[in-house]
């Protein structure tokens, strides 16, 4: 039964509509179960009926048209108790409704099994079987199993099928469809949708269809013979190394490239309108999921080597697409998984959006997309992002809501709140210049976070005291390997030279969770506790011995250094860091002659260890940083880049304030100064409840600062620290976040957290 449901979840997964979905598992599930009829029956929201959207058994004629009112029949009685329903005799039971066109009068003994996806019932799967007798327990297990397993597969098709419904309806003329995501940066972009796929992945290789079918042949051609040319050198290289038979393969797989074999299916297939990357993905897929399924192990192992020829071909295919395809004035950029370096395929002055189907608003894309001031959405599990290229997009950052293909309406709606943003962002540049201190007379100094090159002017228009956190990792992303020790100094140099005579915090190479770079790829299980920021700079004492000296060699002159360890969480890592440091500093001012000034050192707090030796760390470091992207994501047990467990993701919960108390206490009683260098600081709601904790110094993405400057003066620390005192004193994240909005939602403050509506209105779930 494990090998049944193996098979399933993998076949469902790998299936691109909802209708494909439900084949799948009625076929299966009916035959793993050796039952009568396997139905499906899924709520249709707008109806407020279950509808039989597939059956194997039943009639075909009745799918679409059996529909029951919530509660009705066994099916509403299985959803409505969100538990399964097994009898012997279902035509006996009170709540039995006898549908003639399904044919299903000698089933008696009914099994149901709710679907449910996120606590929300989406529908019901129900077995029968004209034996009266009831399925047994074991049976009953399954089911159960595989309804939990395919839940998110269903709700996810249920969505996407939905927008690609709108979408052939309405060719040509406009079909809107809305979808839910997290709100990451704000703001309304809008554009046309450029997809970025992962490279060679066949399956995130999204439906497409082109109209210039002889083009798309060529390509297709070009791809194959590419590859065949790549497969004859590999196999003249190994000629002599391999057996007979192992040499023969080459041959049979150059011979699945011709137009006999898989070749000729995907030219069939883009004969009928599809790109050469869906067809060729679509077959590839179907034939790797039928060698999988064979008993001969010998020809199970042949799934991997179809995949592998899959992705040469596709890979191929993808080079071509990137030279063909002209880009919009005004991009928002569409992926399953972004990360920081699909920026480097597009022109980013173009850039308007950007929306994750992956990840959160903690993930690095999110980070990146506050910092360049572009509306973001992470998470964004139900756009079929691979449908939507070229199509019109609306983002709009403050509720997450995603519109493809808007009505005229709806534009002007967008393009009248985008006004609205102007006009206060125009209001906010005349606090440039007017120093962050409270109604009471407190300073709070506002520092900015950077990384990419664009990120320098807005700091500098922001007018930001300093760099309170450079992210140096931003500039390895856009490379094909590691920047030697002058190409790194020139880097940083242009950072110390912008600020100067202002102070830059650079941070050493924080590398792992989810921040992978392409050339030094880490394959973990769990990525946020594996190998990460200092942990692999402690490692390779190569690259961070590289990188301090680059930072140090780009200071010289300049003195406006700072250097920032991450991940700390023991004092050994801080001592060997620490020595590591000052062995850079005494080769090059002691053996190479160079005139540094020593640049002050600290530590960040962001993982729960770290929090309980803040005294031991700022007796031996000269400044602490917190980071509350990582130290919420840890003391919650959050990941912070799962959309699934976005809502529990809060860093106004009162476990990570009641931390961020303790921290600055600690750092008090030591005498060493400590700033906040998380999202949190740039939140206005955030940067109050900092002040209200003590805190002096934040630093945020520059597009944040005038914010939180604009709050800033209008709340007097007094009234910062009552709240923050009756915060720490309450015991769950959304009662806080709601007390903390109420308190500061006057009309003048409101606007800051979104312009045009009112403070603590937040938008509504997926609508399609
Ligand atoms: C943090 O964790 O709060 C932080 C500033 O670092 P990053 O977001 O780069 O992990
Ligand atoms: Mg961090």
């Amino acid at each position: 039964m494990l090998a049944s449901l193996r098979n399933i979840v993998q076949e469902v997964n790998s299936a691109r509509s909802l209708p494909e979905v439900l084949t799948i598992i009625v076929r299966e599930v009916r035959s793993a179960m050796q039952a009568g009829v396997c139905s499906v029956y899924l709520f249709d929201e707008a109806d407020q009926r279950y509808v039989l959207m597939a059956t194997e058994g039943l009639r075909s004629e009745s799918i679409g048209k059996v529909r029951l009112a919530m509660r009705e029949g066994l099916v509403g009685l299985v959803a409505a108790r969100e538990e399964p329903l097994n009898l012997e005799n279902a035509d006996k039971h009170p709540n039995y409704a006898y549908f003639e066109e399904t044919g299903e009068s000698p089933f008696h003994s009914f099994l149901g099994v709710p679907i449910i996806h996120h606590r929300k019932v989406l529908g019901v799967l129900v077995l029968q079987q004209e034996t009266r007798r009831k399925f047994k327990a074991k049976e009953e297990a399954f089911v159960v199993t595989v309804c939990a397993q395919l839940s998110g597969a269903i709700a996810h098709a249920e969505a996407t099928g939905a927008l690609r419904q709108l979408a052939s309806v309405g060719r040509g003329k406009t079909r809107e469809a809305v979808f839910h995501g997290i709100p990451s940066s704000p703001g309304v972009g809008i554009g046309r949708a450029v997809l970025v796929s992962s490279s060679a992945d066949l399956a995130s290789v999204p439906e497409r269809f082109v109209t210039d079918i002889p083009a798309e042949i060529e390509m297709f051609r070009f791809a194959l013979e590419s590859v065949k040319k790549d497969m004859r050198s590999l196999g003249s290289g190994l000629e002599g190394k391999l057996s007979t038979d192992e040499f023969a393969l080459f041959e049979v797989y150059i011979r699945l490239l011709d137009d006999r074999s898989l070749g000729g299916e995907v030219i069939e297939a883009i004969l009928q309108g599809k790109a050469a990357q869906s067809a060729w993905s679509s077959v590839v897929l179907q034939h790797v999921r039928a060698f999988r399924k064979m008993e001969d192990p010998y020809l199970r192992e042949r799934a991997a080597d179809i995949n592998d020829l899959g992705r040469r071909v596709l890979s191929y295919l993808q080079d071509g697409q990137k030279k063909n395809l002209p880009l919009p004035r005004r991009i928002i950029l569409v992926g399953e998984d972004l990360s920081a370096s699909a920026l480097a395929d597009i022109p980013v002055e173009r850039l308007v959006g950007i929306v994750s189907v992956r990840g959160s608003s903690n993930s690095h894309m999110a980070i990146v997309g506050r910092a360049l001031g572009v509306p973001t959405i992470m998470g964004a599990v139900d756009l079929p992002w691979g449908e939507v290229e070229g199509h019109e997009i609306i983002v709009d950052g403050f509720s997450g809501d995603v519109i493809s293909r808007p009505s005229r309406t709806m534009r002007r709606t967008y393009i009248q709140r985008q006004r609205e943003e102007k006009l206060l962002l125009k209001d906010l540049e005349k606090l440039r210049d007017v120093p962050c201190v409270t109604p009471d007379g407190f300073p709070v100094s506002l520092w900015v976070n950077t990384g990419l090159r664009q990120d320098i002017a807005a700091a500098l228009k922001a007018s930001a005291e300093g760099v309170g956190l450079y992210r140096t990792e931003i500039p390895f992303f856009m490379r094909t390997s590691f920047p030697t020790e002058s190409q790194q100094t020139a880097i940083y140099r242009e950072q110390l030279q912008a600020f100067a005579p202002q102070f830059v915090t650079m941070r050493t190479l924080d590398i792992g969770g989810d921040k992978a770079l392409p050339y030094f790829p880490i394959e973990e299980e769990n990525p946020f506790l594996g190998w990460r920021g200092i942990r692999i700079s402690l490692d390779h004492p190569e690259i961070f011995l590289t990188q301090i000296r680059a930072m140090l060699r780009a200071s010289e002159g300049l003195n406006n250094l700072r250097i920032m360890l991450p991940m700390i969480s023991s004092m050994a890592e801080l001592e060997r860091a620490l020595e590591l440091i000052q062995r850079a500093y005494g080769e090059l001012s002691q053996e190479e002659g160079y005139n540094i000034q020593r640049p002050e050192v600290g530590a960040m707090i962001e993982v729960p260890a770290a929090v309980y030796q803040v005294k031991e760390f700022g007796r031996c470091v000269d400044f602490l940083s917190v980071g509350t992207n990582d130290l919420t994501q840890y003391l919650l047990a959050v990941d912070r880049n799962n959309p699934r467990v976005a809502n529990l993701y809060n860093t106004l919960h009162p476990a990570v304030l009641r931390a961020l108390k303790s921290i600055q206490e600690q750092a008090a009683a030591v005498h060493c100064e400590v700033s906040v260098c998380g999202e949190m600081a740039g939140d206005p709601l955030g940067a109050v409840t900092l002040l209200g904790l003590g805190y002096e110094h934040l630093s945020m993405s520059a597009n944040s600062l005038l914010k939180v400057k604009s709050m800033l003066n209008q709340v007097t620390k007094e009234e910062a620290k009552n709240l923050a005192k009756r915060a720490l004193r309450m015991s769950d994240a959304d009662a806080v976040t709601q007390f903390l909005s109420d308190a500061l939602n006057r009309p003048a403050l409101s606007k800051l957290y979104r312009p045009g509506l009112p403070a603590s209105t937040s938008s509504a779930s997926a609508k399609t």
